[in-house]
């Protein structure tokens, strides 16, 4: 696990907006382990290890329980206690100890092994999911985070930048992938989460592993990578071709740039999720590709890759300022070409900002 630099924020004034939701569900307690939610409130990230780390907010107090030998990486914020706890203690028992009450909300991502060992050792205690408690305070962005988003976002495209004018023919997926990598650190992450490189058919499996393929001409070769800067996520696709794409491609490819520009037009504040899934949908199925766009159009994106809310047909959720999220239509033939453009987009008062700016034309590359 790498060390990610949380930003120096007021954590106090978002353990407190905690304990308001806490108070409107009637929670007596709040626990979190792994996962972006304890770090949201603590600046503090657990180590997914057996040994357990578990943030307990209660309506008075706010501590960090965490193994001995992890605590020296806590940074003060001053909003919370730390417990270390000792190899020969038992740390389910500290937690218990510092819950109280009848009801406790645990994070998701915490392992099913510690909720277990609570629920034997607080019989008393109803654990219900911290998910819609943790939504509540995460989804809407405040300007230090858009900012860190901002910047995320300036970093890769400055990366992808740099690939417009890399020779692509004659790597193979996986080095070019490496250097992706290299190049996402070099830009300012504090380190890189993923890196798909999709070259030819590859390109028709939209979470692709890059490996052995060598890049030949007339590929189509979609490039789909981010990282971590200051805990906060990028994420950006764009599609580059060796050499002049055919007539079919290059008619597929401005059918999905109208795809991605239409779905960004219609996000902003108000609009349901589901309708901006469908006004980029549209666009491709009146081009003749709607069969081949197999995926919903775009995720949430902070601290999870992934997160609230998600662009999905289905989904009623309003969109407010502050939300962020990726806009990410795609075309697959499968066996034969694939093409995606995604940008991070915030739902801003008056409509949105997208925080990748570089182009989304379809890059020719040697
Ligand atoms: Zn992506
Ligand atoms: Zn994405």
């Amino acid at each position: 696990m790498t060390a990610i630099n949380f930003p120096d924020v007021d954590y106090g004034a978002r353990i407190d907006r905690a304990r308001t939701e806490m108070a409107r569900r009637g929670l007596d307690a709040l626990l979190l382990s792994v996962g972006s939610d304890l770090p949201y409130l603590t600046g503090y990230e657990a180590m997914p290890l057996e040994r357990l780390t578990m943030g307990v907010i209660t309506p008075t107090d706010s501590t960090l329980v965490v193994p001995q030998l992890e605590a020296p990486r806590v940074v003060d914020r001053g909003c919370f206690d730390v417990i270390p706890w000792a190899e020969t203690e038992d740390p389910v028992g500290i937690v218990q100890g510092l819950m109280g009450g009848a009801t406790a909300a645990i994070g998701a991502q915490t392992w099913s092994l510690f909720l277990v060992r609570l629920q034997q050792a607080a019989p008393g205690v109803t654990f219900s999911d911290a998910t819609d408690v943790m939504k509540s305070l995460r989804t809407i962005k405040d300007v230090e985070e858009i900012e860190l988003l901002r910047r995320a976002g300036a970093a890769v495209d400055r990366v992808v930048g740099r690939l417009r004018s890399m020779r692509f023919s004659g790597q193979s997926e996986a080095a070019l992938a490496r250097q992706v990598m290299e190049m996402t650190v070099e830009e300012g992450h504090d380190v890189a989460t993923f890196h798909i490189v999709a070259s030819g058919p590859n390109a028709a499996s939209p979470h692709h592993e890059p490996a052995g393929r060598e890049i030949v001409d007339g590929d189509c070769v979609v490039v789909d990578f981010g990282g971590r800067f200051g805990g906060y996520c990028s994420d950006t696709t764009r599609t580059f071709h060796v050499g002049e794409p055919t007539a079919e491609y290059a008619e597929a490819f401005s059918a999905l740039h109208a795809a991605q520009l239409a779905g960004t037009a219609a996000a902003g504040p108000g609009v349901v999720a589901e309708d901006i899934d469908r006004a980029s949908r549209c666009v491709l199925a009146e081009a003749g590709w709607g069969e081949w766009f197999i995926h919903r159009l775009g995720h949430g994106i902070g601290l999870d890759g992934h997160e609230d809310p998600y662009l999905v047909e289905g989904n009623k959720e309003v969109l407010q300022p502050g939300m962020a999220f990726s806009i990410e239509p795609g075309i697959y033939v499968p066996d034969k070409w694939g093409m995606r453009i995604e940008d991070i987009v915030v739902c801003t008062e008056d409509g949105r900002e997208s925080l990748n700016t570089s182009p989304r034309d379809l890059a020719i590359v040697e």
